[in-house]
């Protein structure tokens, strides 16, 4: 069904989409370029090939292919040949990662009934490659500690701190208990975490239906939705303090790096930790008694949710093999010829959980694809004015370990050379997703604009337009209608980028379509040929869109007069951060003092239902005021030589002035690392953006000015005026720089 209709509305739109007359602007390119750039664009469009994609598909997901697995090194060596076969100087670059897998594996309920979870997804008739048990990687997540532990079960919803804010508020204590959290709400790592921090001893999560099982709709192999013994394997190392490898912080796991021992690295958790298909878990959900669930935090089995402790007792057990595996990162390098020195990367991970159809090949395929048509493009005579790198990375899942590790080992050519990092990751039906730097809001808007939509027949700009005007917000929609460009989201963390932008400050964009299609085959062995060739991208012809955005921005990246950053889309940005920051802390000084009203009036002992008693959660300290003035004074400072540098690109522009965009563009890349600071986040220097991280307790989740909003929602007040003059330097610093590049470009 999903294929007919695709190539339905592909035939009948065919190339709808006209391209823009040569004398419209295009944001990088002195008038004279546009003809050539244009017509380059136009000949890139045609040749990513949808049978292509779908074989190369077929062939990458063949086999389970993680980290350490002979398919995974087969897979690099399949696409480093591919890259060579394109015309590119390719080559493999290794790490030696720790990369625990499963030695054993124990989830039994003890009492008051007994019962052993299968931990076994199984395989399918229909599904041709969910038979492979011999190569795929056990359901597990990667750097749990390993433990042997029983204790009482105890439902925390979500797990998070909230979760644990209801707990006690209801008496039940999690001190020396078992825990079984829902996947969803947070990035999985910070459910042991937040756990070992209430004094769990072990903890379970499961993917409750209401979430991606039945209650979404048929489950796969009929439909696509998650199995009853379907189970979302994932990392649950403590990313927010640092990615990739554990043992090696901050440098690269080449084979000489000095490494931290198991034992003292902080970002293995601190309890052992399983997920759990929710067939496994409905017996042991089932065995708690206690209050029962808030309304809330019920999911969608037919049993009725209880909180416990007990008298569920639970044993778990979970022990890993700790041997260093070899991580193979392909690169494929594309020479430049007047700006050799500028680098444009564009990436996408290749190692999956198991077989990956959806994550991460239905993104590699569209990035192989862009490669084939450069390359084809090159042969042709082309020459990109700037270096273009497409990196495969390795290790993603575990812990973003192929970006991070190369990044790390390579963080002062990258701090000089890079312009960019454009990353993609799975992809879908539906509408262009796009999050990245604020300073390259206006190009990617410029790319959607020029890419069309295969079902719709519109440019995939006008897609997402019209779906924010009919389904957002009262101010999504003003802002879809009226404004130039439509907003990006910040990145938090999650795939590939993270490194790039937060540990060096590398302008980065993560692209995406995504929307039209359910799933809930999330990291498990269900992620195959099979389930996306039936409830996914069948026609392949999103791989096709993904493959010309992507390579259109780095067309242009690689290819224009001036690098097209502009910067009052940033201002304007950083901006409602500030504006939302102030509101944070008058939300959160008004629910303080309402909620320490209440206990002072003793409200709670009259409420509480003596057979489900709730206590009176703890006073806090009231918010203070807090002082903005120097964050406000560094954002008047930015708006204003972003709109003086605005006036002097587009005289520039006008006037061909081609003598000053050598020197311009060489500080345009220092950019974006002017929003870093060298000392880093408080308790996690690896992260130096001062404008985006993921947060402490989100885990993928971005913290936009983190340093402050952290300090706000935590209640550290004492810290939060020194965060506001830390974020304040970087918004003057860019400032400054962009004054300065102003005036070369010849403003007044
Ligand atoms: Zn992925």
């Amino acid at each position: 069904m999903h294929r007919l209709l695709s190539s339905l509305l592909m035939s009948a739109t065919g190339l709808a989409l006209a391209p823009a007359p040569a004398d419209t602007p295009l944001r990088g390119f002195f008038p004279q370029s546009i003809q050539a750039e244009r017509d380059l664009e136009t000949r890139f469009k045609t040749m990513p090939d949808p049978a292509r994609m779908r074989a190369a598909m077929q062939r990458l997901s063949a086999r389970p292919h993680h980290v350490g697995s002979p398919y995974d090194k087969d897979n690099a060596e399949w696409i480093l040949n591919e890259f060579k076969s394109y015309g590119w100087d390719a080559h493999i670059e290794n790490f030696d990662v720790l990369f625990p897998t499963p030695v054993e594996r124990i989830v039994e309920l003890v009492s008051p009934t007994t019962f052993k979870a299968s931990l076994q997804e199984t395989a399918l008739p229909l599904d041709p490659t969910s038979n492979q048990q011999a190569e795929q990687l056990p359901s597990y997540n990667a750097y749990s500690v390993d433990g042997d532990v029983t204790g009482p079960l105890v439902f925390v919803n979500y797990g998070v701190p909230a979760d644990y804010e209801e707990l006690e508020q209801r008496g039940v204590s999690v001190k020396g208990a078992i825990v079984i959290a829902k996947y969803g709400g947070s990035w999985r790592g910070i459910k042991p975490k937040v756990a070992a921090e209430h004094g769990a001893i072990g903890c379970l999560i499961y993917s409750d239906p209401r979430d991606d099982g039945y209650a979404g709709g048929d489950v796969f192999p009929k439909g696509p939705m998650r199995p009853a013994q379907g189970v979302q394997r994932g990392s649950v190392a403590d990313m927010p303090v640092y990615p990739g490898d554990p043992l090696t912080p901050g440098v690269g796991a080449t084979k000489s790096a000095k490494r931290l021992s198991v034992a003292q690295a902080p970002t293995i958790t601190k309890i052992p930790v399983l997920p759990i298909s929710y067939g496994d878990a409905q017996p042991l959900l089932e065995a708690l008694s206690g209050a029962l669930a808030p309304g809330s935090w019920r999911g969608g089995l037919p049993i009725t949710y209880r909180l416990g402790p007990g008298p569920a007792k639970v044993h778990l057990r979970v022990k890993s093999d700790w041997s260093l595996k070899t991580l193979y990162d392909v690169f494929a390098r594309l020479p430049a010829t007047t700006e050799a020195d500028q680098w444009i990367i564009r990436g996408n991970h290749h190692d999956a959980w198991v077989n990956g159809a959806q994550d991460p090949i239905s993104g590699l395929v569209a990035e192989l694809e862009e490669a084939r048509a450069l390359g084809a493009l090159y042969k042709q005579g082309w020459r990109p004015k700037r270096t273009i790198i497409y990196a495969a990375w390795d290790g993603e899942e575990p812990g973003l370990l192929g970006s991070t590790e190369w990044v790390e080992a390579h963080a002062d050519e990258l701090k000089a050379h890079a312009v960019a990092y454009l990353n993609s990751d799975t992809n879908s039906r539906g509408y262009l997703g796009v999050e990245g730097s604020h300073s390259l809001e206006k190009f990617i808007n410029g790319v959607a604009m020029d890419v069309e939509d295969p079902e719709a027949g519109v440019s995939s700009w006008r897609r997402v337009q019209a779906s924010r005007i009919l389904n957002g917000s009262p101010e999504a929609r003003k802002d879809a209608r009226d404004r130039e460009d439509l907003r990006i989201g910040a990145l938090g963390s999650g795939s590939d980028y993270s490194s790039f932008i937060d540990h060096l400050g590398v302008a980065s964009l993560n692209l995406g379509y995504g929307g039209e299609d359910e799933g809930g085959i999330y990291h498990s062995i269900y992620d195959d040929f099979y389930w996306f060739t039936h409830f996914s991208d069948s026609a392949f012809v999103y791989e096709r869109a993904l493959a010309q955005a992507a390579g259109i921005a780095v067309l242009r990246l690689a290819n224009a007069d001036l690098l097209p950053f502009a910067f009052t889309n940033l201002a304007e940005t950083i901006q409602t951060y500030v504006k939302d920051l102030q509101s944070l802390r008058d939300r959160r000084a008004e629910q303080i003092a309402e909620r320490n009203r209440q206990i002072d009036e003793g409200l709670y002992k009259f409420i509480s239902d003596p057979r489900e008693p709730v206590t009176a959660p703890r006073r806090q300290q009231p918010a203070p005021q807090l002082n903005f003035a120097p964050l406000l004074n560094a954002l008047d400072s930015l708006n204003h030589s972003a709109s003086r540098y605005d006036k002097a690109y587009d005289r520039a522009v006008s006037e061909g002035r081609s003598s000053v965009a050598k020197s311009v563009n060489e500080r345009l890349i220092q950019a974006e690392r002017a929003l870093t600071s060298t000392e880093g986040l408080k308790n996690r220097p690896w992260y130096v953006h001062m404008l985006y991280a993921p947060g402490f307790y989100t885990g993928y989740g971005v913290k936009t000015i983190p340093g402050v909003r952290e300090a706000i929602e935590q209640g550290e007040w004492q810290n939060v005026d020194r965060e506001i003059v830390r974020a304040a330097a970087a918004v003057e610093r860019e400032a400054t720089l962009i004054s300065a590049l102003a005036t070369t470009l010849g403003g007044a």
